[in-house]
């Protein structure tokens, strides 16, 4: 049976998302009797070779220098092409997602996005999916091989670690394009000590009812009482209040965290599909109709220019 190619940046290293991949990869190849094989895309250091090689039946390293949409793409399809596999997994970040369409589209497979789960039935992949902003899940059989999933990583369990392989490790042989119709006109590199939301335990998240950014300044103490990370819906990201990055919902991260504190988001079910997976969701709205409520373990329906100040002077006063 033909192989599972996993995709994989080096950039990110062998972070929770990369694990969560390499397991669903590996549990698929399992299911089709198949290699796992690994691709890491730049130049992984000697940890992360090290960790995939420990997961991987085999692993191709694609070191395309600065990263480039096209040339990537043109590095994956080639791998791929040669390699013929029965899928192609990738994880949710924004580069897998702009990759997978494509990639499939090249290889003349099928691509779905978000998936949840992988099963092979009858020699197709299905693939369990959310829908609706999260009030459904479909289940999507891909028709033609390869199937390209880019996964909800951290829904995957790890995979486990074969100490005893010897997993060679190759560089890859690529012919890149040397034009490429976009230009990278800047890179801005985020702040380097800002850990990934998608792995934050705890979350303050501000929406449009802050009414401009400086109420923001006001959440993030808050936030380091907490020991929490900063989030926000999309209506104050994109009133540039805050980053893109910190956008939870749909179009933005998938995040986890053991609470999420929504402060003035009104609960629409694009944001709701980005914290589905929170165990304890609370909220403080002014609007005891918003639908944030419905979805929340705590609430206040009050002003939060009330309640801010009064949590983090209570929060102090139970550290003292
Ligand atoms: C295709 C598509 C994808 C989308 N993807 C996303 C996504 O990924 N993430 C996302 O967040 N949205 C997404 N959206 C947008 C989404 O539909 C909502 O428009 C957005 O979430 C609203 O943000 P908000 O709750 O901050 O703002 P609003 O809807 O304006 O809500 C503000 C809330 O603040 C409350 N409020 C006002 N003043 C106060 C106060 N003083 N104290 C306390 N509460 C107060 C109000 O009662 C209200 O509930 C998407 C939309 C589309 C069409």
């Amino acid at each position: 049976m033909n192989d599972v190619i996993i995709s994989l940046f080096a950039s990110a290293g062998y972070d929770r998302a990369a694990q969560g991949v390499a397991g669903a990869g590996r549990r698929l190849a399992a299911d089709c009797g198949a290699q796992l094989h690994a691709v890491i895309i730049g130049a992984p250091d000697a940890a992360m070779k090290a960790a995939v090689a420990a997961v991987a039946d085999a692993v191709t390293i694609a070191d395309i220098g600065d990263y480039q949409t096209e040339i990537c793409l043109s590095a994956l399809t080639q791998i791929c092409k040669t390699l013929a596999p029965q899928a192609v997994l990738l994880s949710n970040d924004f580069y897998s997602q702009e990759l997978a369409p494509r990639l499939a589209h090249r290889l003349g497979g099928s691509a779905v996005a978000d998936g949840l789960a992988l099963n092979l039935v009858e020699g197709k992949v299905r693939v369990n999916r959310s829908v609706y902003g999260g009030k459904a899940m479909a289940t999507i059989e891909l028709q033609r091989s390869p199937a390209v999933v880019w996964l909800r990583a951290r829904a995957f369990d790890p995979a486990p670690l074969r100490p005893e392989a010897t997993t060679a490790i190759q560089p890859a042989t690529l012919d890149l394009p040397t034009r490429v119709s976009t230009t990278i006109i800047e890179r801005k590199v985020e702040a380097g000590d800002e850990a990934r939301l998608e792995d934050a335990k705890v979350i303050v998240s501000g929406g449009r009812g802050l009414g401009s950014p400086e109420p923001f300044n006001e959440l993030q103490k808050l936030a380091n009482i907490l020991g929490a990370q900063m989030a926000a819906s999309r209506a104050a990201c994109d009133a540039g209040w805050v980053p893109p990055s910190w956008q939870v919902g749909q179009t933005g991260k998938k995040v986890a965290p053991g609470l999420y504190l929504a402060v003035a988001i009104h609960g629409a079910s694009q944001h709701l599909a980005g914290i589905s997976d929170a165990k304890n969701i609370a909220a403080i709205n002014i609007d005891k109709d918003a639908p944030i409520f419905k979805q929340c373990r705590f609430g206040i329906v009050e002003d939060y220019r009330k309640v801010v100040p009064l949590l983090i002077a209570r929060l102090n006063a139970l550290k003292k």
